[in-house]
Formats: structure tokens, C-alpha cells, sequence
């Protein structure tokens, strides 16, 4: 499943890409046409990321996407059309398209390929989501209802340098304390407090089993038991491993640097690599499954 990083680049792509545009939207598969309705014509004022969800706001009607396992946006256009040519889950790359355009000096979009569930065009090429596990079109009101519900992200805490506007009740300079807050009142394993969007928003099963890791915490250990030097240590080893991840546009937790003893191609510390000796402390790297989900750790050295 993408991870916070991924949508944080994905808002940013739209935010160049489309925002202050006039853009057209469709729904060529269907399950979205009323809601590309309401959307198309129409200019996007500013595209955002909270944790998995992207945001797009057009006055007072929000346009909601959350990827979940499945889902991802490809883009394709002319050379003013610029950046990854797909984000979210893997795909299968395709040539840049031959530009044709129509009168208006639009590119013409190539046919729609499998379930397009929403395609946005602007004068330089188009976006096509597919597979997404939400997208809807809100009202203001129920876009403040979805994200009083989400947990501080570590992401927005530079972004949100812009004047705390539009009921942001969450996820500037205070996410660290709103995230402490949230985990002092869990019993619940921290490995799985991590995954609750509602306690932190973005993290997904990489990062949860690379930041405990590299913190020393053992996964087992209950949300309100950890101190509060953990919590700081942990929320600011999270925002450097997001903040990498949107840089380099993959999770890279295990540095080249750490890495070269090793494999220099390997790029996780614990996550997958069970079975092995752990690059820290020698002993055999565990999986299991927790809420469904498997957690990757070190029983020699995280506790
Ligand atoms: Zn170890």
C-alpha cells in the first residue's frame, strides 16, 4: 500500500500540474460520473496530502482520493507535463505519447486503458486513477468531519509553515504533543498504534517496522507505556524516513552508507528480511502477523 510519502508527491504533482488550471474531469469507467460532474469546468485552487488521503479543493467542493492497496495515478502529456509518470501502486511503464492536439490546442488524451475510474485533463496532458479504495467529491463540512479524524502527519509539519487557516486542528507544530496525547490513552502494541491512521497519519507497514527498529522499541511494548523520549524520538525518526521517502520517491530506511557492508541494493533494515541475521546485532530478524498485517523485528535487539 502506498505510504504517506507517496501521496504527499502525488498532491504536490497535481499542485503543479493542475492547480490554477482549467481542468476537465470524467469518470470514462462510470462509477464516478456524478461526481466528475461536479468537478469538471472547473478551476482546482490546492491540491494537499494528510497521511493517505489526498485533498483537492475546488471552493466548496473537496475532491477525496485514498489509493488504498490498489490503487495509483498515471500521468502523460507534452514536454510542459513533467514529473514521475505514475504514483501509487506499481504499474507497467509506457512510452511518452505521440502529442496530438485538438483545436482548442488541447494534447488529445489516448483511449482510456481498464477501469479508469477518474480522468483529469488540462491543456498539457491528462491523469488517469484507477483502482482507488475512495474517491468522492465533499462538502466542506465533511471533508472537516474526515480529517478531525486523522492523526497528526509528520509531513505536514513543513508544509503547514502557511497561516493555520481552513481548520487545520492537527499536524503542525504541535503533532508531536497531539501524537503523544493520542498514544498515552492506548493500551494497544505500539506496532499497531502506528498503523491507526487516527493516532498517525501516513505511516504504513514499512515504516512502522523500520522506525521501531532503528528506535530500539519493541513492538509488543503497550502505546502508553513508552516515555516520552521515545515518543519525541520516534515521531522525529518518522518525519526524516517520510521526508526521505518523498525526496527519493522509495522508502529507503537502511542508508547506502549502512548498507555497503552488506548488500548495497537492499534498502530495509528488518522489513522482509526475515529469517536472517540482523545487520545490528546478529540475532534471527521475526515476522508475525499482527491485525492481519505482517510486523518484521529484531527479538535480539528492539527491547
Ligand atoms: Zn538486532
Amino acid at each position: 500500500m502506498p505510504e504517506g510519502h507517496t501521496l504527499h508527491r502525488l498532491a504536490a504533482q497535481i499542485e503543479d500540474l493542475f492547480v490554477g488550471r482549467l481542468w476537465r474531469v470524467s469518470s470514462p469507467q462510470g462509477r464516478f460520473a456524478a461526481g466528475a460532474g461536479r468537478l469538471d469546468g472547473r478551476v482546482p485552487q490546492r491540491a494537499e496530502a494528510w497521511g493517505k488521503q489526498l485533498f483537492v479543493h475546488l471552493g466548496a467542493d473537496i475532491w477525496q482520493v485514498h489509493l488504498g492497496l490498489y490503487g495509483a495515478v498515471s500521468f502523460r502529456g507534452d514536454e510542459h507535463f513533467a514529473g514521475a509518470p505514475t504514483l501509487g501502486a506499481p504499474r507497467a511503464r509506457l512510452e511518452p505519447p505521440t502529442v496530438r492536439r485538438d483545436e482548442d490546442g488541447w494534447v488529445i488524451p489516448e483511449p482510456p486503458r481498464g477501469a479508469v475510474r477518474a480522468r483529469l485533463r488540462t491543456e498539457h496532458g491528462w491523469a488517469d486513477l484507477r483502482g482507488p479504495a475512495t474517491c468522492a467529491v465533499l462538502s466542506v463540512p465533511e471533508y472537516e468531519r474526515v480529517v478531525a479524524r486523522l492523526g497528526p502527519d509528520p509531513l505536514r509539519e513543513q508544509s503547514d509553515a502557511a497561516p493555520p487557516d481552513e481548520g487545520r486542528p492537527h499536524g503542525g507544530p504541535s503533532g508531536l504533543e497531539a501524537f503523544a496525547r493520542r498514544l498515552a490513552r492506548r493500551r494497544i502494541p505500539i506496532a499497531q498504534a502506528l498503523m491507526d491512521q487516527s493516532i498517525i497519519a501516513g505511516v504504513g507497514n514499512i515504516y512502522r517496522a523500520e522506525s521501531l527498529f532503528l528506535e530500539r522499541l519493541d513492538p509488543s511494548l503497550p502505546a502508553a507505556d513508552l516515555s516520552a523520549e521515545s515518543v519525541a524520538a520516534l515521531w522525529r525518526r518518522l518525519g526524516v524516513q517520510l521526508r526521505d521517502g518523498v525526496a527519493e520517491g522509495v522508502i529507503r530506511t537502511l542508508r547506502p552508507e549502512d548498507a555497503s557492508r552488506h548488500d548495497p541494493a537492499r534498502r530495509h533494515w528488518v522489513y522482509q528480511h526475515q529469517g536472517t541475521p540482523c545487520l545490528r546485532c546478529g540475532a534471527v530478524l521475526a515476522v508475525r502477523e499482527l491485525q492481519g498485517r505482517s510486523l518484521y523485528w529484531c527479538p535480539g535487539c528492539q527491547g
